[in-house]
Order: C-alpha cells, then structure tokens, then sequence
C-alpha cells in the first residue's frame, strides 16, 4: 500500500435513524481522512431489502450533515452494486478460490444437527466436477482449512483466528444476491478504501473479509475497530440509559460542534484535551489514541463541553445556529427587533448557557413584546412599595447616560435613599422587563433593550 493520502469511509445500514455511536463511527472516519488531505466516502448498505428505507437514508444523510461531516462524491448504494459483487465471485470460481455449492439449507442443517459444534465444511468443496447437478447453487469461498487468519488491527493489536473454525463463506447464494460480507469487501475495494474504522461489533466479520481479500489478491485496508460505547453504568448503550439518536441531541439544543467535540473523545484521546476545535481534531487525530475499553456516556461531560462551544462561538455563527434551532424544532424565525434585542445580551448570555434552549430561555426578555405579561411570581414583585421603587428609578433614569456604570450608579442611588438592598431594587425590573424573576442581570436586560424600550417597559408596569 502507499502512504497516499488515506480513503475513509462510512458505511451506514439504512434500517433507522443515526446512532450516535454510528455518529461517532463516521466522526472518527471523518477526522482521520480531512487530518491528512484524504477522502471520506459514504456508502449506503441498502443490500436488507426488507430492513432497508428511503426514511432510514434521509434520516442518516441529515444526520450527517447536521454534524457538520461533510462526504466526497455521492453516496454509494449497495444494494446497486449487486452485478459488481456478482462478477467477483465468479471470477473467484473461475480462479479456485471459490467453487460451487449444492447443499441445500435443509441438508446443512442435518449436517449440522449430527456434527455439534463443528464447522460446517461443504461436501462440494472438493467434489468431482463431473458430479455437478444440474440445480441451483451457491458460490463459497475456498478459505483455508489449515493456518490461522490474522487481522493486524490499529486498535485490538494483532487478533488470531484459526482458520479450521471459519467456515467456507457464502459469497453469492443460490438465488444470485451476494451475501453483506462478501458486498463489503468488494465495495471496499472498489472504493479504494485504505482504512476500515468501525464498530468492534464486526471484527469477527473482518476475518472473513480478510480471507476474501486474500483470495483476490486485493491489498488488504488498515483495520481499526472501535469499541462500542457504552452507558454511564458500564452497560451497552441503550435507550434505557437516555437519548441515543443523534437527531435527539439536536433536538436538545446541542451544538453539533460541541458533539463533535464530545463524540471524538468518546473512545479517543489527545493527552488531557478535554474541549478543542475542528481544527485541533483534526490535527490530532489518530488511531493510537483510540483506546481499547468501550467508552462510557457521561451527560455532564457533554453539558460542559456544550457550554463551552456556546460561550466561545463567534457572533454570527451564535445566531444562525439559534435560528436553525429553532426552525427545527418548528418555533418562528427570529424577527429583526427580536435580533436587535437579543445580539446585545449574547454576549453575556452565552457564556451561562449549556444548551440553546437554555440560552434562549435567559434571552426571553428579549424575543417579547410590550405589553409584558408578567407571569404569578412577577406579579408579587410589583407589589405597592415596589412599584413606588420602580418610578424613583424610572425617573432617575430619564436623564443618565445608556452606559453600564451610569445604569447601575442609578440603581445605587436608588437603593441607598430607600435604605435597601440592590436586590430590592431589580426584583422590580426584572418584573417589568421581562416578566420573570429569574433573568440575566437587570442591566444586561437594559443595555440589550436599549433606552426607550425600557423606559417604555417600566412605564407599562409602573401602570
Ligand atoms: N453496515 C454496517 C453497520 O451499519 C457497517 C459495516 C462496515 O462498516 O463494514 O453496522
């Protein structure tokens, strides 16, 4: 092989939505091609015609892109290839390395039932050709029955098979359809695919696939598989343990950046970096720093790894990513006075919040209109005494100029001559400008709202 740029691939079974541990498969496949001028390709196996839907497809393409891991070249079907895996196989059973079988389910299960534990060996595999019925056959591989079969993976390390407990793969069964195994290696090969990063889930599959590539001659990928995540509790992830679904992260108001960050050190990592960019991930990122235990699901990493890319991401990208939030999660377009309103505060906003939901709750002030509705608790804080506080600082505010020490040299004034707290002093204003007790600080609230729509806001209140 040569030490070309590499060819990754994912290689998604369109049977459902994206897993975020298929999310993390297609991350690592993503950062190990785009770290080193390569190609990332995907492939969609589509052979299960039952299992397989145009949703489930949809469903992983937005997913994918959704995540920011962008494919070269159109996604490849499978299932079209079957005429390519077909060749093949003959070609193997013109080669010898595969031949014909005519047992039937039924006679390899009997063979079975009377040799327990045993590997299956065709009755064909050396059989006179003359012998040949005319039926229906299946093309198998003649894999060697003597040796071992090694898959030297990044990694597991070297993993040994012997090869007499391999039996002779189905390349292409009777009916004509190539077997998932057999479609794998061909399209890989095909693909050029340099390197196999997947699920652990299929390393017995890779001693196969090996075999195969053995019989063609095909130069054989660099294997790296990945143990699969698991739950905070050490168990295999499942949906008892929380969302398991990409789309639900999503939909939760996660930053795909930040579950790009969460998801690479998920099973991978560079020293202690914890919280890292695109461009980090994909300098650093290499298959020695894949570990060999299954990672564990840990909700708080990714709430603080969230919180991160939120407070640290630039203006704009802050804004457009909230608008497509909430466009996905079916709320209104942001209008321009709510922009205008809100932009001021993010500023501020986004370094407390984990999440967008979180962060458009704190925003709230800034998305309503007048007349505020304060909500019950609000509507206690703008009791007699407080709306009397309410109108000193209106009127000291009139004519302060709209700076932060100005604003809160008022509120000072204020709480000094009625002998109480600042606190006293906000309950009211965080009442009147957004209509809650729980909300950014009140100056925040007043430089993001500007001057006239807070006077008008305290105006409305103060009734
Ligand atoms: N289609 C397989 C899956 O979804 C992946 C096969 C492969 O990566 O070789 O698990």
């Amino acid at each position: 092989m040569t030490a070309a740029a590499p060819v990754t691939r994912f290689a998604p079974s369109p049977t459902g939505y994206l897993h975020i541990g298929g999310a993390r498969t297609a991350l690592f496949n993503w950062l190990y091609a785009r770290g080193r001028g390569g190609r990332f390709l995907l492939r969609i196996e589509d052979t299960d015609r039952a299992r397989s839907t145009p949703e489930a497809t949809a469903a992983i393409l937005k997913g994918l892109t959704w995540l920011g891991l962008d494919w070269d070249g159109e996604p490849i079907s499978q299932f079209a290839r079957q005429p390519r895996h077909a060749e093949v196989a003959r070609q193997m059973l013109e080669a010898g390395t595969a031949y014909r079988c005519y047992s039937t389910p039924a006679e390899i299960e009997a063979w079975r039932a009377g040799h327990p534990n045993q590997t299956f060996v065709s009755p064909w595999r050396d059989a006179d050709p003359a012998s040949r019925p005319d039926a229906p056959f299946a093309i198998r591989l003649r894999a060697p029955r003597t040796g071992e079969t090694v898959i030297r993976d990044a990694v597991q390390g070297d993993v040994v098979f012997r090869n007499d407990q391999l039996d002779d793969m189905v390349l292409l069964r009777s009916d004509g359809t190539p077997t998932y195994m057999h479609a794998v290696v061909v399209d890989d090969h095909d693909m050029n695919v340099t390197h196999v990063i997947r699920g652990d889930d299929h390393l017995t599959n890779a001693a196969r696939q090996v075999q195969v590539y053995q019989a063609m001659g095909w130069d054989i990928p660099v294997f790296a598989h990945i143990p699969l995540i698991h739950g905070p509790d050490g168990k295999k992830l499942s949906k008892r343990h929380g969302a398991v679904g990409l789309h639900d992260y999503a939909a939760m108001g996660y930053p795909a950046a930040a579950m790009r960050n969460y998801l690479a050190r998920l099973g991978w990592s560079h020293g202690d970096d914890e919280l890292f960019d695109d461009a980090q991930a994909r300098a650093w990122f290499d298959l020695d720093g894949i570990g060999k235990a299954p990672a564990r699901l840990d909700f708080k990493k990714l709430e603080h790894v969230s919180g991160h890319h939120i407070g640290t991401m630039p203006q704009a990208t802050l804004l457009d990513e909230l608008s497509a939030f909430r466009a996905e999660v079916g709320d209104p377009p942001l209008t321009d006075i709510q922009l205008a309103r809100l932009t001021p505060a993010l500023d501020v906003l986004k370094h407390k919040a984990r999440t967008y939901p979180q962060l458009l709750e704190q925003g709230h002030f800034a998305l309503i209109d007048r007349p505020v509705q304060p909500d019950a608790k609000a509507q206690a804080a703008l009791d007699t005494v407080s709306l009397r506080i309410l109108s000193e600082l209106t009127a000291a505010l009139q004519h302060v100029s709209w700076t932060r020490d100005a604003l809160e040299a008022a509120a000072h004034q204020v709480a000094e001559a009625n002998g109480i707290g600042l606190g006293k002093v906000a309950a009211p204003v965080r009442a009147a400008l957004a209509g809650r007790t729980s909300t950014p600080s009140v100056f925040d609230m007043m430089l993001a709202l500007g001057r006239d729509e807070t006077l008008a806001r305290l105006a409305d209140a103060a009734g």
